[in-house]
């Protein structure tokens, strides 16, 4: 994903917040055991003050679960800051409020201040939107580092966002995104995967979503043993999850339909007890014996994959080979270490050590800093490779444009559902909306079930639209909503100048352009919605009537919030009423208004902005129509309301991509 990065920020001066994280593990007397959260760290913070800019920092630090934990303090992580940068570290008394905001107000350019732990208040995990404001207020530029908890929708981590108008990866994230976004969605081939560790069960969407871009995967750890067991192989008293042998089998039938090879092991190391000091033995893995534990792969497979390994361009390398913890049992774990580190370093293999126990065998071998990539995030790491969309490097392109258009699949409820109903039927969509990292969604309800529905589905990949807004920002107009309210009620999206209002509450290209302009001051994404009638279709005005909706609607608009529209072609002949554009109708006109904003506004504002078709739209004609050149996705009524329908059409659009 093609997120802003820190290197595109003008940085001097300016109050930067910058979201690390910092949870380093502690000894008995709260001395740090070790430092490589804030060491990785350090590029960004470097570059910020070598820039000018004033450093303010957050962390969460441990479970203090919204209480005052002393012990749970920062002040280790600013001692140790303080010593790596060379700089005095001011720790804040909290993170919010007053005395905090008076500090950072005073700062001057290269000074730091860390914020002391973010979850001694529950609304950080919560992911409060007025916490998240409040957060907000402190800093200009916001710069989102913390990979380990991009997996989280938490406060500071994805919601702060939109109280900014620049937002950024630091080079820590921005790593993790070029390596292993890069790898799973573009790889250098062939790509070799080692898939080990304890449980299958943790990791199945994992594997499954690796079956599909590798062309070896090599089996290792506690996994091997119930692959090993639904093949029928004797595996003595090893550790087994004897219930997901069935999900063994549905791998391994996979595998081989998409004709990915699968390595498991030939021979096992195994021990009479689960433990160091215990007797050992190498057993075939056909010829295992019952009173036996098997507690990591034998030498032939350790020389198996080393060969298999040769000709691979990648590897990403997700789980140990064995209990390297105990010493007699590390052996083959730090030989595949070896190995990898080696092909890194001589034959450019490009190697990519999935975080938590992989990342803490590569250390324990001394090869850190060997391998072309170590993932800081355990968690964040295995649902990033799952293909999820992570929220908190979701947030950083607010447009949704990565490089390609992703589509937008968008539904418009009108005037329908109470607010318990609407409730109710995010919680359904919650479920059966696909979660796929080519396709935003979004839900519009009526305006009192806003709050409500987004409560419900903050921490998911569903954003909220609103149906309207207002273009003023307070005052005495009844009845009115402004953007700003929009924002803080959860709304992303705003849909301006639907059909509907233009026909029956006098909206007019004049205060659809006001709306537009209210709505990209506070960060919202407009979706502006143009279409011709049916008599202006008949007398062949389609065009012309798009065109001046079009230049009506972003009249005066400065060029810099281009990356941050939508429009909707909605003719309004085919508006619920069952009618729908052919697929050429609907593609001419999709490919007009891109050459339109090509000649008025350039190619990059043309290439990025997403064009959505609606009318009619629904499960039965997705297909052909969103499978066109320029359309990016739906604008869609009726079908949003039934959850199927609307899931399949969100489907659709990612097997599309
Ligand atoms: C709409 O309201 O924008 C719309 C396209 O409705 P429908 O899908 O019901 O035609």
């Amino acid at each position: 994903m093609n997120t802003l990065t820190i290197d595109s920020l003008e940085l001097k001066g300016k109050r930067v917040l910058v979201r690390c994280d910092f949870n380093v593990p502690l000894d008995d007397e709260l001395k740090i055991r070790d430092d490589k959260r804030i060491v990785d760290a350090l590029p960004t913070l470097k570059k910020v003050l070598k820039e000018g800019g004033r450093l303010i920092l957050m962390s969460h630090f441990g479970r203090p679960k919204g209480t005052v934990v002393p012990e749970m303090s920062l002040k280790p992580v600013a001692d140790r800051l303080g010593e790596l940068l060379k700089k005095h570290i001011t720790l804040a008394p909290d993170c919010i409020g007053d005395e905090v905001k008076e500090i950072v107000m005073n700062m001057k350019d290269g000074q730091v201040v860390l914020l002391e732990n973010l979850r001694f208040h529950t609304e950080e995990e919560a992911g409060d939107e007025e916490f998240a404001a409040k957060l907000a207020e402190l800093g200009e530029l916001y710069i989102s580092d913390a990979f380990g908890v991009c997996h989280r929708a938490h406060a500071s981590v994805s919601i702060i966002a939109k109280y900014f108008d620049k937002v950024a990866s630091g080079y820590l994230l921005k790593k993790e995104i070029e390596y292993i976004g890069g790898a799973m969605k573009d790889p250098k081939k062939p790509l070799a995967t080692i898939l080990a560790g304890n449980k299958i069960s943790s990791k199945i969407d994992v594997i499954m979503k690796l079956i599909d871009i590798s062309d070896k995967i090599f089996i290792g750890g506690g996994i091997a043993n119930t692959m090993l067991l639904a093949k029928g192989v004797e595996v003595g008293k090893s550790l087994v999850e004897a219930d997901k042998t069935e999900v063994a089998k549905e791998i391994l039938k996979k595998a081989e339909k998409k004709g990915t090879k699968i390595l498991l092991p030939l021979d096992m190391l195994c021990g009479k007890e689960f433990k160091n000091e215990t007797e050992t033995k190498y057993f075939d893995t056909d010829k295992q014996e019952k009173e036996w534990i098997a507690m990591g792969i034998g030498p032939k497979t350790v020389q198996n994959y080393i060969d298999e390994l040769k000709d691979c361009k990648t590897v990403i390398w997700n789980g140990p080979m064995s209990v390297f913890e105990f010493e007699n049992f590390a052996k083959e774990t730090f030989e595949i270490a070896n190995i990898i580190a080696d092909y890194t370093q001589n034959i450019g293999l490009i190697s990519i050590i999935g975080g938590g126990d992989t990342a803490a065998a590569v250390k324990q071998a001394g090869l850190d800093g060997k391998y072309s990539h170590i993932s800081t995030g355990g968690g964040a790491a295995m649902e990033y490779m799952e293909g999820k969309k992570l929220p908190g490097i979701a947030c950083l392109s607010p447009s949704g444009f990565d490089g390609k258009r992703k589509f937008l699949i968008a539904g418009n409820w009108k005037m329908n559902k109470t607010p318990l109903e609407a409730v109710r039927f995010a919680g359904e969509l919650k479920k059966a909306m696909p979660n796929n990292d080519n396709v935003d969604i979004m839900a519009a309800p009526v305006f009192n079930s806003i709050w409500p529905v987004y409560q419900e589905l903050k921490k998911t990949h569903i954003d909220i639209g609103a149906q309207d807004v207002f273009w003023e920002t307070s005052g005495a107009f009844t009845g009115e909503v402004p953007a700003k309210m929009l924002k803080l009620s959860g709304v992303k999206y705003c849909i301006i100048g639907h059909s509907e209002r233009r026909q029956y509450f006098h909206e007019t290209d004049e205060t659809v352009n006001k709306k537009v302009k209210a709505v990209l001051k506070e960060g919202l994404v407009p979706v502006i919605c143009v279409g011709e009638k049916l008599e202006q279709r008949e007398a062949e005005l389609e065009k012309e009537v798009v065109k001046s909706q079009i230049h009506g609607a972003l009249a005066h608009i400065q060029l810099c919030d281009r990356l941050n529209i939508v429009i909707a072609y909605e003719p309004v002949w085919a508006i619920g009423t069952g009618k729908t554009a052919t697929p050429e109708q609907a593609q001419e006109m999709h490919e007009f208004i891109r050459e339109l904003l090509t000649v008025t506004y350039g190619e990059v504002f043309a290439q990025s902005t997403r064009i959505l078709y609606g009318g009619s739209l629904n499960a039965a004609n997705a297909k052909e129509l969103l499978g066109q050149k320029d359309i990016d996705g739906g604008l869609i009524g009726g079908a949003s309301l039934k959850k199927d329908d609307f899931a399949s059409i969100a489907e659709t659009a990612g097997k599309l991509i």
